[in-house]
């Protein structure tokens, strides 16, 4: 069996970066940027005040009283014309200030009498004026390419006028669950059925992951209805995501059909737990992963090599999941010599990370998973890790 190290790097080297497009900033989020991106303009685009008030030359505000030229500059007027010697303009926040100003009294600390306008304290030089291109020269990269875009990013691409936007394409993923057992969310289960989990789950992360996902129907566990399953593999879709049914018992009928419909077997078996049976598979350019069916088993090997295939195939430059380092605040201990993920408590206390296992009954364990937003990795040669040490921790939910 490999590695969890060694069956991400067969995933990655399998999905190769989707094409380029340019889409709307709207449909940009969590995608990844397909070229540098520069503005063609300054940021601020021009000399502007940061607060409603009067646009002085200093010394003169030191001096005394100043005279105020009649009505205001508001945001989105043309500059207005040059302070005159010994004048002040009334601007709003955001408006183009005169030239020659120096600085801007707030209204606050400004009184005013019959045409007069005098500071209570005497401004300094650039108080309360934000000069154009001092934040953002026009030119320069805002952002890089290979960049996964968040709000932020988005800000950015908008001030810089970057709309449509170069970035590549969504991967796109069909997420198909496998278990006779298994009935919709909203059905009630009749005997020896259950609800479909894994489903809802699987579509939110690759949504999460930046791919789009469209959700099958429930596959029986039946030669002809598995079979059909990788028959229709391909097409428009890069990538199929199954649950269940790649284990070693009778009605685990996936990893046979998929060779049996041409799929090369890139990895079956990864020494891991829990998801030991996850599988990876490749027919031209159609990805299988199957994950097994344990609601945790598939959330922990998704969040592994689903995460892998993902970023890959958005073109993120270095993909596959992240570990953020912890304290550990109990000691844990694994059974056998796999590699472990165990659901654990992740806080971000005073200035450091720290850990703490939760007590879980094991991959169908759902309860323990929902109170989880952290799986501590366990790597193969440890039985156990004492309180204090710094482990690795997979995240499962964003952290507060
Ligand atoms: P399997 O990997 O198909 O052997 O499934 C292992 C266990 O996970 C079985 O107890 C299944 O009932 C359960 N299981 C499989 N698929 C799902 C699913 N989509 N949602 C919830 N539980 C599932
Ligand atoms: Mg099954």
């Amino acid at each position: 069996m490999i590695r969890v190290a060694e069956a991400l790097e067969i995933v990655r080297r399998a999905c190769p970066a989707r094409p380029v497009e340019r889409v709307p900033l709207a449909d940009a989020l969590g995608r990844v940027l397909a070229e540098d991106i520069a503005s063609d303009v300054d940021w601020p685009p021009f000399d502007t005040s940061a607060m409603d008030g009067y646009a002085v030359r200093v010394a003169e505000a030191a001096r005394g009283a100043l005279a105020e030229r009649p009505g205001l500059v508001a945001a989105g007027d043309p500059p207005p014309p040059p302070l005159a010697a010994g004048e002040a303009v009334r601007v709003m926040t955001g408006a183009p200030i005169p030239d020659g100003a120096e600085a801007v009294v707030p209204v606050e600390t400004a009184r005013r009498e019959k045409g007069a306008v005098s500071a209570e304290a005497p401004p300094s030089k650039g108080e309360h004026i934000r000069r154009k291109g001092e934040s953002v020269r026009a030119g320069v990269r805002l952002l890089p390419k290979g960049r996964r875009l968040a709000a932020p990013d988005l800000a950015l691409a908008a001030l810089a006028g970057a709309d449509p936007i170069a970035c590549h394409a969504r991967p796109r993923v069909a997420v198909s669950v496998t278990g006779s057992e298994l009935v919709p969310a909203d059905a009630t289960p009749g005997p020896g059925q259950l609800r479909d989990s894994n489903g809802p789950m699987l579509a939110a992360l690759v949504r999460a992951r930046g791919g789009t996902a469209t959700v099958r129907r429930a596959v029986a566990d039946r030669p002809d209805a598995v079979r059909q399953l990788f028959e229709e593999a391909g097409g428009d879709v890069d990538l199929l995501v199954t649950s269940g049914g790649v284990s070693a018992g009778d009605l685990d009928l996936l990893p046979e059909a998929a060779e049996h419909a041409g799929f090369e077997m890139l990895f079956h078996g990864v020494a891991m737990r829990p998801g030991k049976p996850v599988a990876f598979a490749r027919r031209d350019g159609a990805l299988w992963l199957g994950l097994p069916g344990n609601p945790v088993s598939s959330a922990v090997c998704f969040q592994l090599f689903g995460a892998m295939a993902l970023d890959a195939l958005s073109g993120v430059p270095e993909p596959g999941p992240r570990f953020l380092t912890a304290r550990l605040e109990r000691a844990v201990s694994v059974r056998g010599r796999r590699e472990t993920f165990r659901d654990a408590v992740l806080t971000a206390g005073a200035g450091a990370l720290s850990v703490c296992p939760l007590e879980t009954l094991g991959s169908h364990d759902l309860a323990a998973y929902g109170r989880a937003n952290a799986a501590i990795r366990v790597p193969a040669d440890a039985e156990s890790l004492p309180e204090g040490a710094l482990v690795e921790c997979l995240l499962l939910r964003p952290l507060p």
